[in-house]
């Protein structure tokens, strides 16, 4: 098969579809991989690298669009991509079509054969496309945090980890799904003080069991948060409801009653966020204050360490492209039903129940 990887145009995307490491996986596959020239840059891997794993580099997103017979992305198209989609190629990329009637639209009209990222799930019930990108911005929650938390940024100007002598930060995670664990990892690796919330008995036991006793877990309920947070140099949002917005776990009021230049770290933002006075912000403008308190609103995280991001969404959709590569997307989605939970539109019809129920389209 002819594999394309376009370069991301999409405003500040720096991450690419297939690493070099990727295509030579495809190459050695008896597959055929073509990258636009400059793909790999923002994630720091160069034409040289792609044309040493056995791929080609063609000059236009155009040449790619024209010859692939599989598109590998990041992004969803933009609508210059879109347009020159067709019926019988295959895309596969982050589509998050619920919300996007045009692009939706758009998809249907091309014909494309779409799957999906985000709608790939695995044998536990998780979506392991989506699982490295809350991993990313796990991770890198509480180092942002910690930065907001300096005095020159606005913060309270607290050690995450203290010194022998002075108290270690108080950190409160609410939600201890992938993107809580994770940023407890790093919190509880800084050296801080712990504590992480969720409604899940058994993610809390979990939680407990693999954190040996290094931090705390109890129940999110309104008064616990109320009283945790009157404590906290950091809160990390992380609470996720599938299908629904996030819950607004604290309200503006309750700021008051918090450490002024405490943090709040949004990483649910990508839902609407979980704080009463969360709003999206950019890399380039972060931090934002309201009534004393800094809050960190990025909606795309993992964009800011973006060849770690690249490197860890490409181990996990490696496998999935070369299914599809080597057996051709018919046969790959009929061998792994979770492969085939990632179609979203094929020739024209929408193949995804939550979106057709969503934008009212017949599924
Ligand atoms: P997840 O499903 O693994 O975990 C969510 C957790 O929230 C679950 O354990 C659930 O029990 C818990 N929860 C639900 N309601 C709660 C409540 N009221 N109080 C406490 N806990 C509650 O999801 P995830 O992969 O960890 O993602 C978390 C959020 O981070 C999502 O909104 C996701 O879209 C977002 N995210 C954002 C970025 C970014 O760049 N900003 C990147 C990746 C993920």
């Amino acid at each position: 098969m002819l594999i394309g990887c376009p370069r991301e145009i999409k405003p500040q995307e720096f991450r690419v579809g297939l690493t070099p490491n990727a295509a030579q996986e495809a190459c050695a596959h008896g597959h055929q991989v073509i990258v636009e020239t400059g793909a790999g840059y923002g994630s720091g891997f160069t034409d040289d690298d792609y044309t040493a794993a056995g791929a080609q580099i063609v000059d236009t997103a155009t040449e790619v669009f024209d010859r692939a017979e599989m598109i590998v992305k990041v992004k969803e198209p933009q609508a210059a991509e879109r347009k020159q989609l067709r019926e019988g190629q295959v895309l596969f990329t982050y589509l998050h079509l619920a919300p996007d009637p045009a692009q939706t639209r758009d998809l249907l009209d091309s014909g494309v054969t779409a799957i999906a990222y985000e709608t790939v799930t695995d044998r536990n019930g998780g979506l392991p496309l989506l699982a490295p990108m809350s991993e990313v911005a796990g991770r890198l929650a509480p180092q942002m945090g910690a930065w907001a938390l300096q005095k020159a940024n606005g913060g309270r100007g607290v050690l995450m980890g203290g010194v022998p002598g002075v108290r270690p930060a108080n950190v409160v995670i609410i939600g201890g799904g992938v993107v809580g664990t994770a940023s407890a990892r790093v919190a509880v690796g800084m050296g801080a003080n712990v504590t992480i919330l969720d409604r899940s008995i058994q993610r809390m036991s979990y939680l407990d069991d693999i954190f040996h006793g290094r931090l705390t877990t109890q129940f999110s309920d309104s008064a616990a948060i109320a009283e945790l947070i009157q404590r906290a140099d950091m809160v990390i949002g992380a609470v996720l409801i599938p299908g629904a917005a996030a819950p607004k776990l604290i309200t503006r009021d309750q700021l008051a009653t918090m450490q002024p230049g405490a943090v709040l770290v949004d990483v649910a933002i990508d839902q609407g966020g979980c704080f009463e006075t969360s709003h999206a912000t950019t890399h380039q403008d972060p931090i934002y204050d309201v009534d004393g308190i800094l809050h960190y609103c990025v909606a795309n995280m993992p964009g800011a360490v973006a060849r770690s991001a690249t490197i860890a969404l490409g181990n996990a959709t490696m496998p999935f492209m070369l299914a599809l590569a080597d057996k051709g997307w018919r046969k790959a989605c009929e061998d792994d039903p979770h492969l085939l939970e990632g179609l979203n539109t094929h020739a024209g019809h929408l193949t995804y129940y939550a979106v057709g129920k969503a934008l009212e389209i017949d599924v």
